[in-house]
């Protein structure tokens, strides 16, 4: 019988492929296909006797949802397996991910190094949360090595990093950066959302904790929210595990199994999903109503040479599936290009098979102050695109047409 081999063991000489969509899997007695879902909340012991061992440790098994349910462990042993990393924990949203990747292990007295371009609600985290602690931070133009040379303190304890960033992509040389924090002491944290694990590795270049929000191209049809953090079986088990088991920022076993089940599509929509990025690039810096593209894939990006160095997929550099643009003409003109687009939706989100456009100047990143703003290239014409899975003609004209070029 087939029935529960999938063990890390197995699945470790299987080609990525094939780990999306065997690994992690348990089977139970009945033998279903497809993964069951496990919509419960607690569980039963046959003794008391069962109950104490499970409590203090000694006999494995489920204890609560709250910890750990078989979908957020079958999810959780195959981010693990692909990402080559010796233990994962998932959690309810991306943020949580993020939130809980610092504060399981940061103290009052501690110094965080930040990329200054970062998601909206990271910055939020990094510049109101921590300080109120007591916890320093610097945030830094991570794109320039002198910046990183002079930021580190006695105190530093981790450094976040988002690579490549959000929005404006701009990136962040990861093996440079983990060689000083091994100099330093200090633990880097690299949130891979926009390059996922199939086109970028973060624990091969130095990476002590990779975050994901499963909510983009993991989940890839907009449905779930879920976040995820990966790292050494000590950090997870022994840091940030505590955190999570008492603070509750659990995913709901619903939402693992949608998320396990699109895991199977997932290197197939990521091929696309690049694929569409790609051309559109193309086609938007060729077209004269566009002041610049921002794509790792192009050779206009200003760190064409990271990216060709640290984004790949398998062995071949891949730009990804997420670009960014400038329109010529402002906030006036960004605005009705977006209205005028008859097919691309206009969303906050990302990572969808339906592709979609977002203002980050008015929407995302409309916590950062403006003069910030721009001093980060979130000037009032840029637009962050999610590329899609839909035809790319069909994509190009629409763009093309609502730019009236
Ligand atoms: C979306 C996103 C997050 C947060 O994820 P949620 O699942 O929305 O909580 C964090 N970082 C980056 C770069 C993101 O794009």
């Amino acid at each position: 019988m087939k029935r529960n081999q999938n063990t890390r063991k197995l699945a470790e000489k299987w080609r990525p492929d094939t780990q999306l969509i065997r690994s992690g899997t348990y089977r139970s007695e009945l033998s279903e296909t497809s993964e069951a879902i496990f919509l419960n909340s607690g569980f039963c012991y046959d003794s008391a006797e069962v109950a104490e061992s499970r409590f203090n440790g000694e006999a494995p098994g489920y204890v609560y949802s709250r910890y750990v349910n078989p979908n957020l462990k079958m999810l959780e042993d195959r981010l693990a397996i692909i990402e080559d990393a010796e233990a994962c924990c998932v959690m309810g949203s991306g943020m949580a991910a993020v939130f809980a990747s610092m504060m399981s292990h940061l103290k009052t007295g501690d110094h965080v190094i930040a990329h200054r371009v970062l998601f909206g609600s990271c910055f939020y985290i990094i510049t109101e949360i921590l300080p109120r602690f007591g916890i320093e931070i610097s945030l830094i133009d991570g794109t320039k090595e002198d910046e990183w040379q002079k930021a580190f303190r006695p105190n530093t304890a981790c450094v976040f990093v988002e690579t490549p960033a959000n929005p404006t992509l701009e990136l962040i040389d990861i093996e440079y950066v983990a060689g000083l924090c091994k100099q330093n002491d200090a633990l880097l944290i690299v949130d891979n959302i926009f390059a996922s694990p199939l086109r970028q590795r973060p624990f091969e270049m130095g990476a002590d904790i990779v975050v994901y929000s499963t909510t983009k191209h993991m989940d890839g049809q907009g449905r779930t929210l879920g976040g995820a953090v990966l790292g050494s079986k000590e950090f997870i088990e022994e840091t940030l595990l505590p955190f999570h088991r008492h603070t509750g920022p659990a995913l709901s076993p619903f939402n693992a199994w949608i998320i396990l089940k699109s895991l199977e599509t997932f290197s197939l929509r990521m091929d696309r999903h690049c694929e569409n990025a790609r051309y559109l690039a193309e086609k938007l810096e060729a077209n004269p109503a566009i002041e610049r593209v921002f794509y790792p894939g192009l050779p206009s990006h200003p760190q064409y040479a990271i990216a060709q160095k640290q984004m790949k997929r398998g062995e071949t550099p891949c730009g990804g599936a997420m670009l960014a643009f400038e329109v010529k003409g402002g906030k006036d003109a960004a605005f009705t290009f977006m209205n005028a687009l008859e097919i691309i939706d206009i969303s906050n989100n990302l990572g969808d098979a339906k592709s979609l456009i977002t203002h980050p100047a008015s929407t995302t990143h409309s916590n950062i102050q403006p003069e910030e703003q721009l001093a980060i290239g979130i000037t009032p014409g840029v637009l962050r695109l999610s590329v899609g899975l839909e035809d790319k003609e069909d994509l190009a004209e629409d763009i093309a047409r609502a730019l009236k070029f």
